[in-house]
């Protein structure tokens, strides 16, 4: 099988000398607003910059439709109800020119509604600062993204010639709709021996995912002002009530789930309670009891647990609550508002591969992490034979204010992708 062709040195002085060009890369996709709001999305522009981009690097590239993905709206793991008009997958794909394994890099064009922050005030217009490029998207993951784009430019630039296919599929709606658009992806039949997912993974090698789902929930009571000696009731009080219920179930669930990450650190899937809501701050208000409240709540569960075992243990917990005594004349009720079920596990000596390059990165043994977040793999990992390992850059605040992705995390990424491509597909010949 083929070796690596190319020494260190070149590859790290080839990559650094690139490193204006992936920050430029950077910067024009941070600034495409591809704002996934339910039930819409935004990703177009980014589908078509991504499109030119993959051309340029001699990849055959087609944008196409969900709704021309025969079986995909009857897939069992097809969920929700989201308008996809004019939101299309993007597929690109290079023939191998032997027998070699096959990679796909598998990414997702939108991002979560930009957040003013304090450092990017308006997140669609990047800024750097020091080594950390800021911006919605930057991190989650149009930074993995610029990467893939430098990796292949390298093969092309170097005229490497590889022997197994080499595809990049960019898909819509992965944050906010369930990751249908990866399943399209999947029943469509785009499939290789593994892919890549650079989801933001602080360069470690995620070969299982947590999964998670998020739901809203309402307390719905009787509101107003008691003038004429109305019996009012307060749906504040019996939302306090299944918040405390919830901080107890986290606790609890936290010490069932946990377990120690390769670096001994401990972890357990988390429970972020991320609004609450109601009456309103409107003047003249404040004397008025609210007709309902409201909360929304993501849930994480381990790799492999299934929708219905969480569903049955959370919302269980939730419905035990809602018929205590003191939740009398409220009304409780639930609504799924998206979900990533199961987070997953990829079997693949890919992961060893990657593990090899990160941890030459690393400069230390650091060993194969389950990451601590839901994303799409497990459409790769339980609904196709593409399994997928999670790898991405150096980052914080993802979907939140002040996002940002350490740009030298993405130089040493880029130069694992290359070594990783190189290894896994193998190489017939170079210039
Ligand atoms: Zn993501």
């Amino acid at each position: 099988m083929s070796k690596v062709i190319f020494t260190d040195q070149d590859l790290e002085s080839w990559v650094q000398s690139r490193k204006d060009h992936l920050v430029k890369m950077l910067l024009e996709m941070v600034a495409i607003p591809s704002e996934n709001k339910p039930p819409n999305g935004n990703e177009l522009p980014m589908q078509k910059y991504l499109e030119k981009a993959l051309t340029e690097l001699d990849f055959d590239t087609e944008q196409y439709a969900l709704s021309e993905v025969v079986g995909l709206r009857t897939h069992q793991a097809f969920w929700g109800d989201r308008n996809y008009t004019d939101r299309p997958n993007l597929y690109a794909s290079k023939k191998g020119k032997g027998v070699g394994k096959s990679l796909l890099f598998a990414v997702h064009a939108d991002v979560v509604p930009g957040i003013p922050g304090k450092t990017a005030e308006d997140p669609f217009q990047p800024v750097i600062i020091g080594d950390r490029l800021y911006g919605r998207g930057s991190n989650d993951m149009k930074g993995g993204v610029a990467a893939t784009l430098l990796a292949f430019q390298y093969l092309q630039e170097k005229g490497i010639h590889l022997l197994g296919d080499l595809s990049f599929e960019s898909v819509v709606d992965e944050e906010m709709g369930g990751a249908n658009g990866t399943l399209a992806g999947r029943v469509r039949g785009n499939r290789a021996d593994a892919a890549i997912v650079p989801e933001p993974s602080n360069l470690r090698v995620c070969a299982s995912h947590m999964g998670g789902a998020a739901w809203r929930i309402t307390v719905r009571g009787k509101g107003g002002m008691g003038f004429g000696g109305e019996d009012l009731r307060n749906p504040v009080y019996g939302m306090a009530h299944l918040v405390r219920a919830i901080e107890s179930y986290q606790n609890d669930m936290q010490k069932r789930k946990g377990f120690i990450t390769p670096t001994g650190e401990s972890q357990s899937p988390a429970v972020v309670l991320s609004m609450i809501g109601a009456g309103s701050f409107e003047p003249g208000m404040a004397d008025g009891i609210p007709e309902t409240c409201m909360i929304e709540i993501w849930v994480e569960c381990l790799p492999g647990e299934s929708f219905a075992a969480l569903e049955s243990e959370f919302i269980g917990a939730i419905r035990s609550v809602s018929s205590l005594p003191e939740l009398a004349g409220l009304e409780v009720d639930w609504e799924l508002i998206t979900r990533f079920l199961p987070g997953s596990r990829a079997e693949t000596p890919l992961t060893n591969i990657l593990l090899q390059q990160a941890e030459e990165e690393w400069g230390m043994p650091v060993g194969a992490y389950t990451a601590p977040f839901a994303c799409d793999a497990f459409m790769f990992n339980c609904y196709s034979d593409t399994p997928a390992v999670i790898l991405g850059p150096v980052g914080e605040n993802a979907h939140a204010p002040d996002e940002f992705v350490d740009i030298e995390s993405l130089i040493k990424l880029t130069k694992i992708y290359i070594t990783a491509i190189v290894e896994w597909c193998g190489v017939e010949s170079w210039r």
